[in-house]
Formats: C-alpha cells, structure tokens, sequence
C-alpha cells in the first residue's frame, strides 16, 4: 500500500520511497520509525499519566490545543535564525536534536490527547484523509508541482 510516496511495511514501520521505473529520484538515506508505541499505545500513557496527577481537570479541549500550539512554538524555536536547514539535520549537536525529539514529542501527545477529547480515530481519520488528498493530488496531475489544489485545471 503506498501512501505519499512511502511504502508501509508488515510491521507497520514507514519506510522511505525506493527507485522507481519512472526515474524518480530515491531519497539520499533510509530513515524507518520504530513499529511501536502505536497511537492507541501512546493515547493510553498519556491518559494514565494526567490520571495519576488528576489534571484531567484542565485538559478540555481548547486547553489542549493551545498548548499543543506552545509546544509547536518550542519546535519553532530551536530552528528560529538557522536559515535552511537540511535533511537529517547534519549540523546539528546531539543535545540539540534530542531538544527536537523532545518537543515534537510533546506535539505528538498534545495532538493524540487533543483527537481523544474531540472524539477523533486518529489512526483512522489519517487513512481517510490520506485518500482524499490522493484523490485530490493525483500524481500523475501534479508530480514535481507544489500548486495547490485549487490551482489545477482539469
Ligand atoms: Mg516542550
């Protein structure tokens, strides 16, 4: 199954795009995701940790959004004034990219807890929009264009 240019594996692990007889060009260097903690995994531990500390109190819906949204701020923060920055982050420390792992974690958890108190299945709400944005990005229509979809003529 191929889902904007990556293949899903068995394990479910993203991997990155490989050749194509068309000529597409590879990516330089393979980069996979651990097959786990799912989203279901993740969307449990967070919920037994604001149990535990009975913060469940202050996690409504616009309370969580507006600190996912802070949380974005501090991923934007460690690439404010660098200029481009390019894939796999070649120059940057390891403090500095374990800053970055930290703060899009703390993103990703806003996001999952976030979609838990709107009633959303993430996993599936991805699958679903994924074949929207298929139907409405065909490759064949739009390959190497970074229009918007609104800018394509039949
Ligand atoms: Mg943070």
């Amino acid at each position: 199954m191929a889902t904007n240019g990556n293949d899903i594996s068995a394990n479910g692990a993203a991997s990155e795009t490989q050749p194509h007889s068309n000529g597409v060009p590879v990516r330089p260097q393979q980069f996979t995701f651990s097959p786990g903690p799912t989203m279901e995994d993740i969307r449990r531990m967070q919920a037994e940790f604001t149990d535990e500390r009975d913060w469940n109190q202050f996690h409504q819906p616009r309370n969580l959004l507006l600190a996912m949204v802070g949380e974005v701020g501090e991923v934007s923060e460690l690439f404010q004034w660098r200029g481009e920055v390019a894939e796999g982050l070649p120059d940057w420390t390891e403090p500095e990219r374990e800053q970055l792992a930290h703060e899009l974690s703390d993103v990703l958890i806003y996001l999952l807890e976030l979609a838990e108190k709107c009633r959303v299945d993430l996993p599936q709400a991805v699958l679903r929009k994924m074949a929207l944005n298929r139907l409405k990005y065909p490759a064949s229509k739009v390959h190497g264009s970074a229009k918007k979809y609104t800018e394509y003529k039949d």
